[in-house]
């Protein structure tokens, strides 16, 4: 089976430009010796709204491998496909990320609840974790409830798993099981239950990613009680060490962070608990690569920072269409967002500031940071003006989006 390596990072690059970047910044991680795998994901919403295909996310991240020589692990992801989406992936994707989100609270046959109950005795009182403080607060009934509430949608992976295998041969594939997007997040003893119904399905799952408390929105820090993320995250790494034990799990099976981007008032807790178990970590970043971009077309002046200014004059102009696909994740206050004539008026450097995620600067507005995060379709209709600038401004571009993944995730979560 290929085993997934123990830090991996989601990297995303919508227009497909900066595979090279991402990875220097990984090739920057391991001479200061940290080995992080990338992982290129871009999901079916993002190639439906920027009209690409899944191969090439394969070409690209192909091309940046040979091109740096990198010779150690690498994926590309079928990130958050379902059923109904995976078709297009298969080929592509050595990675998959089953999205089962949707299928939470869907009814199971209640005899398949009844068995799951009756087979899972270890669950129906309270269990005791190594590294855990105080006990899991299990019953037969709890269990039946979490059960009910979770079990469809662990079949569902258990089915999308087999449809990829049937496909691939099995052990070919990374396996994620994904339930992150869902307004509700999932309590360490949900985390468990759902690891027992995930090894009674044999999806061999070498990461899962749960919905954590609090706001994960895109591209902006984290909205919730550090202090209560870091006991719910130090719980799922103990859940999850006790679940590869108990029910034969994969060992490589770690937690999945689908962060939005810039998580960074939590980057120091994840680091200081993965670090203290020796637990694994997949990072996802999302959109931040293409918010690089539009800083290095800034910077460059000209058609570059003109490209910024119309991006945003029209985004604004196309609010509800752009922010709605994303409207469970973004949290804009309007009132905070400048005008287009006044955006017009701001050199390269001025734009950058107040997009750039730099909570100590004057300038940084996350309002107009997170429109921008969700207006990448503006950019995929300027179609060629919009590449030929990436290309005519690509060292700047590519210095940008190698920096901050370096620099703002790299270095505060693994080197520090
Ligand atoms: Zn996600």
């Amino acid at each position: 089976m290929i085993s997934i390596p123990k830090y991996t990072m989601g990297v995303g690059d919508r227009f497909g430009r900066q595979g090279k970047a991402q990875l220097g910044a990984m090739v920057a991680a391991r001479e200061a010796g940290v080995r992080i795998s990338p992982v290129w994901n871009k999901s079916f919403r993002e190639h439906s709204i920027i009209h690409t295909e899944p191969a090439s996310v394969r070409i690209e991240a192909d091309a940046a491998v040979a091109a740096l020589e990198w010779d150690a692990p690498y994926f590309v992801d079928a990130d958050h496909i379902n059923l109904k989406t995976v078709d297009g992936f298969v080929e592509a994707s050595d990675f998959f990320t089953l999205d089962v989100a949707d299928a939470i609270g869907q009814p199971c046959d209640d005899a398949v609840l009844d068995a799951f109950v009756a087979k899972h005795t270890e669950l129906c009182a309270a269990v005791t974790i190594e590294g855990l403080e105080g006990c899991l607060d299990l019953n037969a009934d709890r269990l039946r409830a979490i059960a009910g509430k979770y079990l469809f949608a662990v079949q569902e992976a258990g089915r999308i798993y087999q449809h990829v295998a049937d496909v691939r041969a099995a052990g070919t594939f990374v396996t994620e099981v994904s339930m992150d997007e869902t307004p509700e997040p999932q309590t360490p003893e949900e985390l468990l239950v759902i690891l027992a119904a995930v090894a009674d399905e044999n999806i061999p799952a070498q990461t899962i990613a749960p919905r954590f408390s609090g706001r994960f929105n895109k591209g902006v820090d984290y909205v919730g009680e550090v202090a209560a993320f870091e006991r719910e995250f130090r719980a799922d790494l103990a859940v999850i060490k006790h679940a590869v034990a108990a029910y034969g799990l994969p060992s490589t099976l770690k937690l999945s962070v689908h962060s939005g981007s810039d998580k960074f008032s939590i980057y120091l807790v994840i680091a200081r608990a993965i670090r203290e178990v020796d637990a694994g970590l997949h990072l996802k970043t999302a959109g931040t690569t293409w918010l690089e971009e539009l800083i290095g077309l800034a910077e460059a002046g000209g058609e570059g920072l003109a490209i910024a200014r119309e991006v945003y004059r029209e985004a604004l102009g196309r609010y509800d269409e752009l922010c709605g696909p994303y409207a469970d994740v973004i949290d804009i206050d309007t009132d905070q967002l400048p005008k287009p004539d006044e955006v017009d008026g701001w050199d390269g450097p001025r734009y950058a500031a107040a997009l750039r995620h730099d909570q100590a600067c004057p300038h940084y507005n996350p309002n107009f940071r997170q429109l921008l995060h969700v207006g990448y379709k503006v950019a995929a209709e300027m179609g060629e003006r919009y590449l030929s600038a990436l290309t005519e401004h690509a060292e700047i571009v590519a210095h940008h989006v190698r920096k901050n993944l370096l620099d703002r995730h790299i270095r505060p979560l693994w080197i520090n």
